[in-house]
């Protein structure tokens, strides 16, 4: 006896067709309960900031451990089957392993029929790193600002009463030259004499 099975994956529902040689066609759907805004949040959460567990999924590499962490849970997942036998029967379970399989080489398909799209899970990761970035940003700008707020209010404390120019003005020495012990005419001399060699040249 051979089988043929057909696996269709959709936002909370898993849907098997089994066709088998002799002699009828089975329908499985397994319902799956989808995430809650909640739980779709802190998945998104924990995709944005555990980068080694993002490089584990983009990787089709994900352990037992992180499915825990991703929320990914078949418990109260329930199958029907048009067979009539008491669920879940065989060919239900024949689905579930398929799918199973299926995830493997695609861990995204448990997201998928959890609710989530994977476009839309990357979506929003980037749009979460986005945010923690700018919520970085501000408060480094924050922590800047108050910083100038309180070099400036220091500045001003310490500041001198009187003006810039009368404190400059006192601090300088008097130029050694306003000192000298001669007359305007012997400092000019050298000049003058200089000036008539220049002329007897
Ligand atoms: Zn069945």
């Amino acid at each position: 006896m051979t089988e043929q099975l057909q696996v269709t994956i959709e936002s909370g529902r898993i849907t098997g067709h089994i066709n088998h040689t002799n002699p009828s066609h089975f329908n499985v759907h397994w319902s799956i309960p989808t995430w809650s805004n909640e739980q779709y949040d802190q998945l998104v959460r924990v995709l944005a900031e555990d980068f080694y567990l993002y490089g584990r999924l983009i990787n089709d590499k994900i352990s037992e451990e992180d499915k825990i962490k991703l929320l990914v849970s078949e418990q109260q997942w329930s199958s029907s089957c048009d067979c009539g036998s008491a669920q879940p029967c065989r060919h239900a379970h024949s689905v579930i392993f398929a799918f199973r399989q299926m995830t493997k080489s695609n861990p995204w398909l448990w997201f998928q029929v959890l609710g989530a799209p994977r476009h839309k899970i990357e979506q929003d990761i980037l749009a979460y790193r986005c945010s923690l970035i700018n919520e970085r940003r501000d408060k480094v700008l924050n922590i800047m600002k108050h910083a100038q707020l309180r070099m400036d209010r220091e500045f001003a404390a310490h500041a001198p009463s009187h003006s810039i120019w009368n404190a400059t003005i006192a601090t300088i020495p008097n130029p050694s030259f306003w000192n000298r012990d001669i007359s305007f005419a012997a400092w000019l001399l050298p000049i003058y004499q200089a000036a008539n060699r220049g002329e007897e040249q």
